[in-house]
């Protein structure tokens, strides 16, 4: 679960990280109220769950209210790539001497954690990476001890390339490990981190990625989930206990199992097909999962058939087709189905499909139901 910036800060000031004074706006009425809690210059950022806002034009300084206002109305009218901005998160202004990066990253390779820190902040950090990555000091963490005071010091000053800083830093930097610990996250960066020609350090900019599977631990931060942005298909499979992940292909496919569904969708890869999602309806399936999971898939007008492989062990291949069958009974199916049933109760699903006289084409394997599921797509007869 991505963090928007607003909420990023929201996060990092609760572990006492120093963020901007900034208030969140959806209209102009807001904007307004906004305006009149903060101290003038301000300036206007989208709130949208890409990067390379400031270069798109979503981030802009005004120097009054007027200029506010209206530099407000044309960012919440604007789309970011492709994404419209629905909200803008209105800061004070901080005077900037310099940019700096600091980031924690989850990094499976190394089992850790890993510090990143670089003096050439505000930029692209990718970029960086790529061009000099010598501008980019990483320190793996140790989850159990935190990143302790010498290092942190160390690395402080690599970074400031002065002691004045080292004191006020090195604290900020062990605070981004201790947020990042926390809360489960994958990602936890400030691009950039601000000095101040007093000298201040300020984080500007912050972009937290949670790690869903351990959301369970964090309710107080499921609420700062997104509505505006998350993709309401997932969530509702989520709710429904589907694992759902849109795609963008054009076949839809209804899998039992994690591992299946990965596999069915590089066998329809492999026979030049592109999923259109990936989808667990998971171990004992009711027939109310199979309905739910083809609602999804149906909203997409790109999808155009849909592929069915169930590998019945604690899922019934005969609940399965049960659902199925109360599917074309409920609702139009605009598109060829074609399914690969086998396992627990096979004989009786197939049995079943048959007396429906439901319009399926059935594959005994599943290459022959991702070749024809493929063949469908592209237009040919199955
Ligand atoms: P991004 O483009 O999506 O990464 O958005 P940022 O919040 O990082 O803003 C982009 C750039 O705008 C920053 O790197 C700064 O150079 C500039 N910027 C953002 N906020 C301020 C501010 O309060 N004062 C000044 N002077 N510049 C800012
Ligand atoms: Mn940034």
């Amino acid at each position: 679960m991505k963090l928007l910036e607003y909420a990023s800060k929201e996060v990092l000031a609760s572990f006492g990280f120093p963020v901007q004074k900034g208030v969140l706006a959806h209209t102009l009425e807001e904007v307004e109220q906004a305006l009149a809690e903060l101290s003038f210059p301000v300036v206007i950022k989208a709130q949208v769950p890409v990067g390379g806002r400031g270069k798109a034009g979503g981030i802009k300084l005004a120097q009054t209210r007027e200029e506010a206002l209206e530099k407000a109305r044309a960012i919440l009218g604007m789309e970011i790539k492709g994404i419209p901005v629905k909200k803008v998160l209105i800061t004070e202004a901080v005077d900037i001497e310099k940019e700096y990066y600091v980031g924690v990253v989850l990094d499976r390779r190394n089992q850790t954690f890993t510090l990143m820190v670089s003096p050439e902040g505000g930029v692209d950090i990718e970029e960086v990476a790529r061009t000099r990555p010598e501008a980019i000091l990483k320190y793996p963490v140790d989850v159990l001890m935190g990143l302790p005071d010498y290092k942190a010091r160390e690395i402080a000053f690599w970074l400031f390339g002065d002691w004045g800083l080292v004191k006020q830093g090195a604290p900020l930097l062990k605070k981004l490990v201790e947020t990042a610990l926390a809360v489960d996250a994958q990602l936890a960066e400030i691009n950039p981190l601000v000095k101040t020609p007093e000298g201040k350090l300020v984080a500007v900019d912050a972009k937290i990625l949670l790690d869903d599977n351990a959301l369970f631990r964090h309710p107080d931060l499921e609420g700062k989930r997104d509505m505006d942005y998350e993709n309401k298909e997932e969530l509702e499979a989520k709710e429904a206990g589907l694992s759902f992940v849109k795609l963008d292909g054009n076949i839809g496919c209804v899998v039992n199992g994690a591992g299946l569904a990965m596999a069915t969708m590089d066998v329809v890869k492999h026979f030049g097909g592109e999923p259109a999602n990936f989808l667990d309806i998971g171990g004992s399936s009711r027939p109310e999962k199979v309905i739910k999971a083809l609602d999804i898939i149906l909203r997409d007008p790109r999808v155009k058939v849909i592929f069915f492989n169930i590998f019945g062990g604690i899922t019934r291949t005969d609940d399965v087709a049960r659902g199925l069958i109360e599917v074309f009974r409920t609702r139009e199916v605009p598109v060829p189905v074609v399914i690969r049933l086998t396992g627990t109760n096979e004989e009786i699903a197939h049995r079943m499909l048959q007396e429906s006289g439901l319009p399926l084409i059935v594959a005994t394997t599943m290459a022959e139901g991702a070749q024809k599921a493929v063949a469908l797509a592209k237009g040919v007869a199955g």
